[in-house]
């Protein structure tokens, strides 16, 4: 088997083929970005969806979503999933605001916020947890009566009042942001944007790349289940 005698021209003509297969691998995934998006109402639908940018209730007064949809990288949809099991032995669950937002989006909001504001808009130029699918904007809601429950500001106020340590407000409205600080963050999964009680990253997000898939062309991840 001449073939596999190791020849110092075969080694050259390996290593010259690995890197023309490099270089194919990433001119593919340079035009469809490896992506392990999922969509979280159908590995769960007990999890309620109040996606706040498909309506003009939102900082931007306007919709910029086509459709109510959310949609995270596998694992981390799989560790909220985890969190939102643990508040429903409590009587309570979670409610997803976003999840995946495409960078064009995200490019839109910086546009539209004041420069004195931009602290609470991820800067386009870098991207955000949520361009790569494992950042998500939560709150909690009641099982039994299906109630949002209130927290010490509303979603997406700019102020020091979406600060995660904000000591304004109620007891019952602090304790709320508390209870969904501690089914978030109790396994490492998450971890809070201290300015903003509802936005929490996945631990792992840095080998996801920075997508800008609208939600109508996402072909859900196939292969091995994640969950
Ligand atoms: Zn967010």
């Amino acid at each position: 088997m001449p073939f596999l005698t190791p020849m110092p021209g075969n080694v050259s003509m390996r290593k010259f083929s690995a890197v023309i297969v490099s270089f194919c691998l990433a001119a593919v995934f340079a035009k469809e970005p490896l992506h392990e998006l999922v969509e979280l109402v159908t590995l769960d639908p007990t999890i309620k969806l109040d996606i706040r940018y498909a309506t003009d209730r939102n900082f931007a007064g306007r919709s910029v979503y086509p459709e109510a949809r959310a949609f995270l990288q596998c694992p981390a949809a799989a560790a909220l999933l985890e969190a939102h099991s643990w508040l429903k032995a409590q009587g309570f669950g979670i409610v997803v605001y976003d999840a995946y937002r495409p960078w064009s989006v995200s490019k839109l909001f910086w546009e539209l916020t004041p420069p004195s504001r931009r602290k609470y808009v991820a800067n386009p130029s870098k991207g955000s947890g949520h361009n790569r699918g494992c950042a998500v904007d939560v709150g909690l809601f009641e099982l039994r009566s299906g109630r949002e429950l209130e927290m010490p500001s509303s979603y997406d106020e700019m102020s020091g009042r979406s600060s995660i340590s904000y000591a304004g407000g109620t007891a019952e409205q602090r304790n709320h942001r508390d209870l969904l600080r501690r089914a978030m963050e109790r396994k490492g999964h998450f971890k809070v944007y201290p300015p903003e009680w509802w936005h929490y990253t996945y631990r792992n997000c840095r080998k996801y790349g920075i997508l800008d898939i609208p939600f109508a062309a996402i072909v859900p991840a196939g292969g091995k289940p994640c969950i």
